[in-house]
């Protein structure tokens, strides 16, 4: 076998060794990336103490209309208890009384507004909770195909190091040198295949004795134009 066959294979089993090396980064990163979850989390937590806010700014309303109606209620029980007769004094009672109800009126205006704002802020609670549930469910399927999709990698690149073995028994300790320094000088592809009589990866046509040469794969050919190693078809 010649030996540009065996780097030819040979690179081709590290182009798929790398390819999945790559994926099981991104994935060994996706398993740990709870960030969806997170953001949901966070946002529950803001809508719940948005929440609390409104309901305590409710209560306190709801507070000071009822003290008022008890203050006016006492005004106009002191009004008809007919123990005043003083004319000034009823007046003045009478005033208050007006006055109080104004208020009372008011307060219940923005009492009305506080639990609008109330009810709002509970909404965007539930809603929240949904999307929390969303995302962790989301996160328990994604998280799942991709420990399945994990496992079927990680036996295709046992099975590919297992054949990547074999090759590496007839490479000659010369030819793996060569062979490295140029797969870490040229991106990982230090062999090239011939492909419409020039070099598949840089495009360089190459003339028809060249072609020959590089076919007969005794005789290790560089692309003149990328440095590669050349292999002409097995
Ligand atoms: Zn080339």
């Amino acid at each position: 076998m010649s030996e540009t066959l065996n780097l030819f294979r040979l690179q081709e089993l590290d182009t798929q060794i790398d390819r999945i090396k790559t994926r099981l980064d991104e994935i060994e990163q996706l398993l740990s990336n709870d960030e969806s979850i997170n953001r949901a989390q966070k946002n529950l937590e803001k809508a719940q103490a948005k929440a609390k806010q409104k309901r305590i700014e409710l209560q306190k309303i709801e507070g000071e209309v009822e003290a008022k109606r008890i203050k006016r209620k006492t005004t106009q029980s002191s009004m008809y208890s007919g123990k005043i007769n003083n004319p000034k004094e009823l007046q003045d009672l009478q005033m208050e009384s007006e006055a109080l109800k104004k208020y009372i009126t008011e307060l219940e205006d923005e009492q009305l507004e506080a639990m609008i704002a109330n009810e709002e802020a509970e909404k965007a609670v539930q809603q929240a909770e949904k999307d929390l549930k969303q995302a962790e469910g989301t996160s328990v399927e994604e998280k799942a195909d991709l420990r399945g999709e994990k496992s079927k990698l990680d036996e295709e690149l046992k099975r590919l190091s297992r054949e990547k073995e074999a090759v590496l028994q007839s490479v000659s300790p010369k030819a793996l040198n060569l062979y490295q320094r140029l797969r870490k000088s040229k991106h990982g592809i230090a062999v090239a295949a011939v492909s419409e009589g020039g070099c598949s990866i840089c495009g360089q046509a190459l003339p028809p004795g060249d072609l020959q040469i590089i076919r007969g794969g005794n005789t290790i050919y560089f692309c003149p134009s990328c440095g590669r190693i050349m292999f002409g078809g097995s």
